[in-house]
């Protein structure tokens, strides 16, 4: 019996549909914000610049002193960064310097190298190579008092780190989901034992925890499940009914295949529900999606590649909508693959591929090996380009690509 697999693009409106905003949100200082997502609208507390200020070192002078060429006038005030503004009586020019507050009185700022100073004294240029008002940053030209300059949702990227300082904010509102990260499998073993017959170190744990903590999800915790159905369903009761570790989404590694030792779908659906599985992905068919006692379960593949596409390409998106984000995946580059792909596939591939000049122009390099129990290749490679269900591609032909850093920025 073969089973209709579920198009990723459907995977992901179902996932981003039920997505619910994650209860826990943190008040933090800024500095400690990067990475994460707002829970507050963030509100300008001032005027940014707070004054009219001048934009290069010079002079500020106003424009119909202009009107009489040839003019020469004094030059009685000094306005640097951080003084007050003081006040330019007509006829009247003021040094300045970049930041310095405009005068009362002045509304244009010459640069020094544009007006000869000499003996506290200014020769003016003709007024034709002058603009009424240049050089000057208007009070509120970035915001303005009471304006919401950045939204709940939104990633705190250092430029908004440094945007939300400038509205003279020092305290943040972040989601701060609890992660609990569930790698399975008899084979597993940690990377600090010696190697055992049969076993294999656990990757897909490490990986996994630095991508949710680079996607900006710091509270992680891990625990190892064996391929023991009682075992697991005890660590779940456990992890749902602990007062403070209760998690806000679990994501799961291993066990969710057809064999005979993937117990995690079937405790899923006892303890739990089962929303769908089986996916038209490659790497990563297995993907299962659930809930526990109304916690978002996502039950990756077992295989490092398979865990890697999947967390970018649905679990990072379902994690950004709970978190109020609007845009929950990059807009792909569109680049030429550098090689081709003779046989149309089932399922959407997600390719590792290398971005290379060729010509002058960036082409998509293929890795050789792209099976999905590797990570090499995954090292190796600069993104994912996408192949759709029932394509083949010839070289030259423009393919989607997501560059990892893009995909977790
Ligand atoms: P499974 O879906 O449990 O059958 O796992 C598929 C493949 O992924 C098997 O070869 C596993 O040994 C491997 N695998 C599962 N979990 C991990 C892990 N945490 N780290 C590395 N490989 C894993
Ligand atoms: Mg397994």
């Amino acid at each position: 019996m073969t089973m209709n697999l579920m198009p990723v693009e459907d995977a992901l409106a179902r996932l981003l549909d039920s997505a619910v905003p994650f209860a826990r949100v943190q008040e933090i200082a800024l500095g400690d914000a990067r990475g994460q997502y707002l829970a507050q609208d963030v509100v300008s507390r001032v005027d940014v610049p707070a004054f009219d200020n001048a934009a290069v070192d010079g002079v500020a002078l106003r424009y119909a002193d202009l009107d009489e060429p040839g003019l020469t006038l004094p030059m009685p005030l000094r306005i640097a960064a951080g003084d007050p503004p003081g006040t330019l009586m007509p006829g009247q020019v003021a040094r300045i310097f970049t930041g310095a507050p405009v005068p009362a009185g002045a509304d244009t700022v010459l640069m020094q190298e544009d007006c000869e100073i000499a003996d506290g004294r200014v020769r003016l240029p003709a007024q034709a190579s002058v603009t009424d008002g240049q050089n000057i940053r208007p009070a509120g030209q970035d915001a303005r008092l009471d304006e919401v300059v950045m939204r709940a949702g939104q990633r705190l990227t250092p430029q908004a780190v440094g945007l939300i300082a400038s509205v003279g904010i020092s305290q943040v509102r972040v989601y701060a989901p609890r992660v609990l990260v569930l790698t399975s499998g008899d084979e597993l073993q940690a990377p600090d034992e010696a190697p055992l017959p049969g076993k294999i170190y656990d990757s897909n744990g490490p990986q996994l925890e630095q991508l949710l903590i680079q996607s900006g999800f710091a509270e992680v915790r891990r625990e190892h499940l064996p391929d023991d159905p009682a075992i697991i369903q005890a660590t779940l009761t456990r992890a749902l009914t602990s007062p403070d570790q209760r998690p806000d989404v679990i994501i799961s590694t291993g066990g969710v295949s057809v064999g005979e030792e993937d117990h995690l779908r079937a405790v899923l659906e006892q303890q739990g529900q089962l929303d769908f599985w089986r996916l038209a992905i490659k790497p990563g068919k297995p993907f299962t999606y659930g809930s526990v006692d109304g916690i978002p379960f996502f039950g990756l593949p077992g295989n490092p590649s398979a865990v890697l596409v999947c967390y970018l390409m649905l679990v990072l998106p379902a994690l950004r909508r709970c978190c109020g984000a609007e845009n929950v995946l990059p807009e792909p580059f569109r680049l030429p693959a550098d090689f081709s792909v003779k046989k149309a596939g089932k399922r959407q591939e997600y390719l590792r591929v290398r971005c290379v000049p060729k010509n002058g122009n960036l082409v998509l390099e293929k890795h050789p090996n792209q099976s999905s129990g590797m990570l090499s290749s995954a090292v190796w490679a600069d993104g994912l380009a996408v192949v759709p269900v029932g394509r083949t591609v010839s070289e030259g032909e423009i393919l989607s690509f997501f560059s990892f850093p893009d995909l977790l920025g």
